[in-house]
């Protein structure tokens, strides 16, 4: 397979930014990264989900970031993610993205042709009896059952995949964008023995996949920790990565190729789990963290007090009174008790401590409401019908809320995930007085 022109760095942080009013600090924890002494790419996420609901344009997130990257001089890479894309929706994503992610997940299962079940089951036979990962102590049997019974599931994804790929490279070119395959969103984990028989598949197909996004186990729910087990989440990893390093050597995968975890965002509990093994195995890592930064700016307008405050606390009343609508497409991916939601009345009262401890996810913390930060991390549809009332306020609080986008996505995220530790090299209040000079 030829080298792709476009190349995605070896660690990578996706940054949602619903209203892409964020791009400059988000970019800032990437500047501190680098100073930190490790160059992390920017891509900026948002799928067409969002796109819709918000009733933006693909092109505002590309105009926003190349904004951030001319103030703050990165010359670094960067990319635009057209987050979540199927062959219905790609079209509008071809001029502004130059990272495709081709969700196949609803294609997972569908029936394979005869024909294309034996063509595939011939040209990988070379799969069959036992494979030895290497950095690992596991080997794995691929017997003829487990190759078509894998195929069965993931061969008709895998060819859609292909399908909107080649839609890309008729648009864009070959090597002009990097192409991420995601079966993140469905029921079922995919082991590592299966996502080894996906890349091959994924090879034969021509794809010159960067970034791979599989289900992994356990429960990814948006912008709260991870439930399940961590050390069945840090062996299972352990092995995709080891699976995702002979797919590369065996199948002529582009050497780059690495896992995209999705969902990424407040996954505190496995962040060491994943900087061990991205040491262990020398491998890189795109972690995709989600919407939250939506959170960040809601916490910055409540620590403000005033108006913001004010605003902060009519966007909740609203997501309480809407929930179930709010909730509905995002039921997979929330676990939201209701009984924990406090009532409007009561946060009316509260001060912009009581808001911001309610909704700042610092696990233990005694007023942390896990509930509450799902309700409103689904309810930016709220915000986004303000319009200008909820953007001008945005403006007006602007450096509260970088600051608040800055220490979250550096401390909390890149930070444990990237450079293996928890505290930042120095306080990023220090680094938005530096900005604000530039
Ligand atoms: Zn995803």
């Amino acid at each position: 397979m030829e080298q792709t022109s476009i190349k995605l760095s070896k660690y990578s942080v996706g940054t949602g930014d619903r209203f892409a009013h964020q791009a400059r600090p988000q970019l800032q924890a990437c500047i501190q990264a680098l100073e930190a002494g490790i160059e992390v790419v920017p891509v900026w996420n948002k799928s067409n989900r969002e796109h819709t609901i918000i009733g933006s344009e693909p092109l505002s997130v590309r105009q926003s970031a190349d904004a951030a990257v001319k103030v703050l001089g990165w010359k670094r890479p960067y990319f635009c993610d057209a987050d979540h894309i199927t062959s219905q929706t790609v079209s509008r994503f071809l001029n502004a993205c130059d990272f495709y992610t081709i969700d196949v997940a609803d294609y997972i299962g569908l029936a394979v042709s005869a024909g294309d079940m034996d063509d595939f089951v011939k040209r990988r036979s070379g799969l069959l009896g036992r494979i030895q990962l290497e950095g690992t102590s596991e080997s794995f049997e691929i017997t003829p059952d487990n190759l078509r019974r894998t195929a069965q599931k993931y061969l008709t994804a895998v060819k859609k995949a292909g399908e909107v790929y080649r839609a890309i490279v008729n648009a864009k070119g070959k090597g002009k964008f990097i192409p991420e395959i995601s079966m993140d969103e469905t029921d079922t984990a995919q082991s590592p023995v299966e996502l080894l028989i996906i890349l091959a598949a994924i090879a034969d197909e021509g794809v010159p996949v960067q970034t791979i996004a599989p289900k992994l186990s356990g429960r990814f729910n948006k912008g709260v920790d991870y439930v399940g087990n961590v050390a069945q989440f840090e062996r299972e990893f352990a092995l995709d990565v080891a699976a995702i390093a002979y797919a590369t050597a065996h199948f002529g995968l582009p050497e780059n190729l690495k896992l995209s975890v999705h969902s990424g965002s407040d996954k505190f509990s496995i962040y060491p789990a994943i900087h061990a093994t991205m040491k262990r195995f020398d491998a890189g890592v795109h972690l995709k963290t989600a919407g939250t930064t939506w959170l960040e700016e809601l916490l910055g307008l409540a620590e403000s007090g005033g108006e913001g405050l004010k605003l902060a606390k009519e966007i909740y009343a609203e997501a309480f009174a809407h929930r179930e609508e709010l909730c509905a497409p995002y039921a997979a991916v929330i676990d939201i008790n209701t009984a924990m939601l406090p009532s409007p009345g009561k946060v009316e009262g509260w001060t912009s401590e009581q808001y911001t401890s309610a909704l700042r996810h610092v696990p233990g913390a005694v007023g942390y409401n896990s509930s509450l930060r799902q309700l409103l991390h689904v309810g930016f549809k709220v915000a986004a019908k303000m319009g200008n009332r909820y953007l001008d306020l945005l403006e007006a609080n602007e450096d509260v809320i970088a600051r608040n986008v800055l220490e979250n996505l550096y401390d909390r995220h890149i930070a444990p995930v990237f450079l293996g530790r928890s505290e930042a090299p120095h306080s990023a209040s220090e680094v938005v007085a530096s900005m604000s000079k530039q």
